[in-house]
């Protein structure tokens, strides 16, 4: 690996309005041993990571050798009110594939709408039966469009209680969650987005399940540690020191701990993971057709999922920037390996800091987490980034440099300036990073698509192929639901196989780890 093609000295990071809590994302950096950036170095910097978006055109200033974590264009669904606008239009065109997200309403725009809703006599059909609803007037969630973090949400059930001064989203209230020891939860789950074009998906197989800190009830619908998962809430409220019944103290599991309690409890989960996979890469296509070929950029998403009684996910929002704050042992435990390894699937370099990569965790970790270090795995996840990193790139110099398969038509690519360090072979990353072969794994990291040889070939999102692509999702969920209820005691391992089979999987079935 020569230097140079990184531009000028150290591999640099930028970090600004990085979100809440960016303590790893800095500690991950350095050691990887790059440098932090400060005004004084110009434009000399090669990540830059901010929370909020970049202007416009920004991209096509970069040089070859440096990087952004946005995608312009790319994260429209993160806003709750296009999410309801795109996930609808795709339930119109594609049907009940596209019913994973709860039915909901923009406002001030869609008012009379919600109006005639709340205002229409009802009975209970058997769909709100099925999904939980016990009242013929179903609870409503408002949701300020600008907020995240909980901010100015407020649930209810009559119109005259709704109340609200900006652009709101209000939709239905899943009524019945998945609940533990009486504790309501959402997941969040990482996806990392390195390509629109050709459309390449990842999902971490660690996340994180998030507690409320009192007792879920309908009878109370104002208390938020009952009704509102996001910790930067629950952390703040009187029950968060406390052991909870099952769920203990904090209100963060790892999804590792909450399969664990699925086992335990006998909860048959393989189904709902797949469900959830084939949700992330729908919402995700939802959005494709407006975002334009680029290169030098990736998105990295918190897509949060709500599990009701009936093992059923729906669709919450999709976080532009999520946390990456270190706020307990869960964190530390998922936030930082899955760092690491992202930087490794987009091929960012790892130099040698003095210390090993083993002993920087290994100090750290006892120090933080004395109760997970009986955990070898968490260390390994780390060490095995490194190592995985240092050997890839010598396979690399062994190997020819590898043709693109793919040549955009008319593509918006960076303006590459000329400089007397750069390096003429860019291959490494940013315009060299070739997703059409991109791994079906590094690390932690599945790719969720492509994932057979027909969506490899629909990738390149021609007319049509955001159709033929919900197909072999639909085909990938009508058989995950057959071999879930023909083989109800066969292994993971087993329906994992036989899914892989059925739908001609070119890589690993991604599911959280056991
Ligand atoms: P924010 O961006 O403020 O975090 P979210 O849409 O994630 O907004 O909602 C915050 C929390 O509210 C979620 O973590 C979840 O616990 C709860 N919530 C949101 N929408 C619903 C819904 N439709 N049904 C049940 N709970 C919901």
């Amino acid at each position: 690996m020569h230097e140079e093609c990184f531009g000028e000295g150290p591999f640099t990071f930028r970090l600004n309005d990085a979100g809440s809590g960016p303590q790893l994302l800095t500690q991950v950096c350095l050691e990887r041993g790059w440098k932090e950036y400060n005004l004084d170095s110009g434009d000399q910097w090669n990540l830059w990571w901010k929370a909020s978006g970049f202007p416009a055109n920004y991209h096509r200033n970069l040089y070859s050798w440096q990087y952004i974590n946005h995608i312009p264009k790319g994260s429209s669904i993160c806003r709750k009110d296009n999410l309801v606008r795109h996930l609808r239009c795709m339930k119109k065109i594609y049907g009940n594939i596209y019913d994973f997200s709860p039915h909901g309403y923009n406002l001030p725009v869609e008012y009379t709408k919600l109006a005639a809703e709340c205002n229409k006599p009802r009975t209970m059909n058997a769909k709100d039966q099925s999904e939980g609803y016990f009242d013929a007037n179903p609870i409503w969630i408002c949701k300020p469009v600008a907020q995240s973090q909980g901010r100015g949400i407020f649930l209810f059930r009559n119109l005259s209680e709704l109340n609200y001064d900006t652009n709101t989203i209000v939709q239905k209230y899943i009524e019945r969650p998945l609940l533990i020891g009486g504790y309501k939860f959402d997941l969040r789950l990482y996806v990392c987005i390195p390509s629109y074009h050709p459309l390449t998906i990842y999902m971490y197989r660690e996340g994180l399940a998030r507690f409320g800190t009192d007792k879920f009830t309908l009878n109370d619908l104002r208390n938020p540690f009952r009704h509102l998962t996001n910790s930067s809430i629950n952390k703040l409220g009187p029950g968060y020191a406390e052991m909870k019944d099952r769920v203990g103290s904090g209100c963060k599991w790892t999804l590792k701990q909450l399969r664990r309690y699925f086992r335990q409890a006998g909860i048959s989960d393989w189904l709902l993971w797949q469900k959830i996979s084939v949700l992330v890469v729908l919402t995700v296509l939802s959005q494709v057709p407006q975002v334009p070929p680029t290169s030098n950029c990736f998105e990295f998403f918190g897509f949060d999922v709500l599990i009701d009684h009936l093992l059923k996910p729906w669709l919450l929002e999709v976080n532009l920037s999520p946390a990456l704050g270190n706020d307990c042992d869960a964190d530390q435990s998922v936030k930082k390996p899955m760092l690491h390894d992202l930087f490794d699937l987009l091929g960012l370099p790892l130099y040698n800091t003095g210390l090993s990569v083993f002993s920087i965790w290994n100090e750290d970790f006892k120090e933080n987490n004395r109760e997970l270090c009986a955990n070898k795995n968490a260390t390994l996840s780390v060490m095995n980034a490194a190592g995985r990193w240092r050997k890839k790139q010598r396979q690399k110099s062994a190997r020819p440099k590898s043709s693109s398969r793919y040549k955009p038509k008319s593509p918006s690519k960076p303006k590459i300036r000329k400089q007397k360090s750069e390096n003429k072979d860019s291959s490494h990353w940013g315009n060299g990073k070739d997703w059409t072969i991109g791994p079906k794994r590094e690390g932690g990291w599945i790719k969720l698509c492509p994932f057979n040889e027909r969506t490899q070939f629909y990738s390149y999102l021609e007319k049509g192929s955001a159709k033929q692509i919900v197909c072999q999702l639909t085909k990938w969920m009508r058989s995950a639901k057959e071999i879930a209820k023909t083989h109800p005691h066969a292994s993971e391992c087993q329906l994992n196989e036989f899914l892989a089979k059925d739908v001609e999987l070119m890589g690993e079935v991604w599911i959280p780890p056991i």
